[in-house]
């Protein structure tokens, strides 16, 4: 299947990529998600501009207190980063968890981000670490809290103009633990229930699902049971049985509903037990 025929252009900075997408292009990353949906027929875009150039979209620093990724960083590149693997170490077991080989060194964050795939494993990461989403037009920057970006089915809270800049973290203190944790759907290795779970030393611990619903999501019932208590297995009973209150999940040709809920709660556990 090839796709319609489209114009193509690689921008050398932000701001010639903000100007074409004013003038109606469309933004293209890795590909891995708008390659094949222009190839269904899905979206027509009749511009793309590739932003995989833009080198101040690449790099992953410390500033400020914030670790900052690059929205174009590939998803091998955050997986191998040193600095992500000392401060953030569930982003690089996320990272090694995408896809194939091909994926991870194409599938960027931002791309993942935006695109807001329902089984994609950035967003649950993004939201047990508490970042910013850093997005820009030409009237300016904003930042959007994680917890506020992801809005529905594929939806999300980027207006039309703007592009994902940089996914901006607060360095963990010492002494917090992370870990992701997923049941893949076998082919595509996309998350059929994925948790993601920060434990800061003083007991404050956040969780977040993927794969479970029409967006990911925090559990803000089951943080409440094990944020400044002991983890030990009462309290992950109760955590499993206190989550996915109120959340409408998702049955469809991989899993039943009630399978899912059923992965949702094995993967919570797991994902404490790793903490604990
Ligand atoms: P693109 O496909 O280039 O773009 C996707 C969308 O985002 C487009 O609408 C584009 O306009 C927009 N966009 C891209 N970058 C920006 C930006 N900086 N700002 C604003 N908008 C932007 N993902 C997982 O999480 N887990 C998996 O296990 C997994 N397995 C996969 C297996 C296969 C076979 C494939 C093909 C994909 C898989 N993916 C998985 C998805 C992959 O990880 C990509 O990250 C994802 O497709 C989107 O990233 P991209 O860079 O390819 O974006």
């Amino acid at each position: 299947m090839i796709t319609a025929p489209f114009d193509y252009q690689k921008a050398k900075s932000i701001d010639e990529a903000l100007v074409a997408l004013s003038d109606g292009a469309k933004i293209l990353a890795g590909g891995h998600s708008l390659i094949p949906s222009l190839k269904l027929r899905l979206s027509r875009p009749s511009r793309l501009v590739d932003i995989t150039g833009i080198g101040t979209l690449r790099g992953i620093m410390e500033e400020d207190g914030e670790i900052v990724v690059g929205a174009a960083c590939t998803h091998a590149n955050i997986g191998g980063d040193e600095l992500i693997k000392t401060k953030l170490p569930f982003f690089a077991q996320g990272a090694s968890l995408i896809g194939d080989l091909q994926v991870r060194n194409y599938g960027t964050i931002g791309g993942s981000l935006a695109h807001a795939d329902p089984g994609a494993d950035w967003p649950a990461l993004v939201l047990a670490a508490d970042a910013a989403i850093e997005v820009r037009s030409t009237n300016g920057k904003r930042r959007i809290k994680a917890g506020d970006f992801f809005t529905g089915l594929f939806s999300t809270a980027l207006q039309d103009a703007e592009i994902i800049t940089a996914i901006r973290i607060p360095v963990p203190p010492n002494g917090t633990k992370t870990t992701y944790q997923k049941f893949v759907q076998p082919a595509s290795r996309f998350a059929i229930a994925g948790c993601a779970v920060m434990r800061f030393a003083d007991g404050k611990t956040t969780i977040a699902f993927t794969g479970i619903s029409d967006n990911a999501f925090r559990d803000s019932n089951a943080e409440n049971v094990v944020s400044g208590k002991t983890i030990n297995d009462a309290t992950i009973t109760s955590a499993v049985n206190a989550c996915l209150q109120d959340v409408n999940i998702t049955g469809d040709h991989y899993a039943s509903e009630d399978y899912r809920r059923h992965l949702a709660k094995v993967y919570l556990k797991k994902a404490l037990q790793a903490v604990a």
